[in-house]
């Protein structure tokens, strides 16, 4: 199970929130069976969608980050529910590439960049809010705080890490992100890149045995913080039989009297990979349901 916390400077001028994502991002690891970098990517943007839902205020709401990049790893997507509860799926599941010149992963090389950040909220209303912006860095974090500045014109600080053991399983993963609130003075921000600079990386902190708030602290570590709500997000499929009948359905007619002609059709869920298997009677049923 995740941990997550959202803080608030008691000035009123910032909100933290931090999230520990290792359980989620391994259960991706188990279910899409990445490489190590294409785990980094996929965790990565899994652990920002988990913050980014979190503060969505409806229950039925979700998030939706989608990374359309020229890199090897194909689209990245991620999904969110307001709890934080996230789920997600890479186009290529394995990528293998060289680290990059700091001897890391390399996540902008998987991911690409050049393309687009897609952030969509379903807010319940008739058309959700679609807000995109040029992928900058391509190592993710850079990406979502350049999203807040030009979409949403928030100041954000934001840092996301996965740690991929040897292997492949996940060391820890999590992230945090700071958003300044618009009572914040020039001061603020510079207090808060005077806070940042030099603590070390999320993954560093996550390893040593820091929980959420202690991160969040750490990171702000001259601010006084009062501690707002936290969740205990996983990694949740929400698919089920009727929903992929729908899915069935709207492929349309002639789709369907072409699958009935084979022996059962099944259907794999993307982000979970749960197997959904319908026979020929069952899909010929959907076609009879589509002419009444
Ligand atoms: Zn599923």
């Amino acid at each position: 199970m995740g941990n997550l916390v959202r803080m608030i400077a008691n000035d009123g001028t910032l909100t933290v929130m931090a999230v520990d994502t290792t359980d989620i991002v391994s259960e991706m690891e188990k279910i899409h069976r990445t490489s190590a970098v294409t785990s980094a990517a996929l965790g990565r943007l899994l652990t920002a969608a988990s913050l980014m839902g979190a503060v969505l205020k409806g229950r039925d709401d979700s998030l939706t980050l989608r990374l359309n990049g020229d890199g090897p790893a194909g689209a990245v997507i991620a999904v969110s529910d307001s709890e934080g509860n996230v789920r997600g799926y890479v186009e290529n599941p394995i990528v293998e590439i060289p680290l990059n010149n700091k001897g890391k992963l390399d996540v902008a090389g998987a991911v690409g960049r050049n393309g687009t950040l897609t952030v969509m909220k379903d807010l319940g209303l008739k058309e959700p809010y679609i807000g995109q912006v040029p992928i900058i860095s391509g190592e993710i974090a850079e990406d979502i705080t350049s999203y807040y500045a030009t979409s949403e014109q928030t100041p954000t600080v934001c840092a996301l890490g996965v740690l991929v053991n040897p292997d492949l399983s996940i060391r820890a993963a999590g992230g945090f992100i700071i958003q300044l609130l618009p009572t914040a003075m020039d001061d603020t921000i510079d207090l808060v890149e005077e806070c940042i600079d030099g603590i070390p990386s999320v993954t560093q902190m996550l390893t040593s045995g820091m929980t959420p708030e202690e991160i969040c602290r750490r990171v702000l570590s001259k601010f006084e913080l009062e501690y707002l709500d936290g969740s205990e997000p996983q990694y949740r499929c929400n698919c089920s039989r009727q929903r992929v009948e729908k899915a069935l359905i709207s492929t349309g007619r002639k789709a369907l009297e072409e699958m009935a002609e084979d022996n059962g059709t099944e259907v794999c869920c993307h982000f979970c990979d749960k197997k959904y298997r319908f026979s020929s009677d069952e899909i010929r049923k959907l076609v009879k349901n589509l002419s009444i």
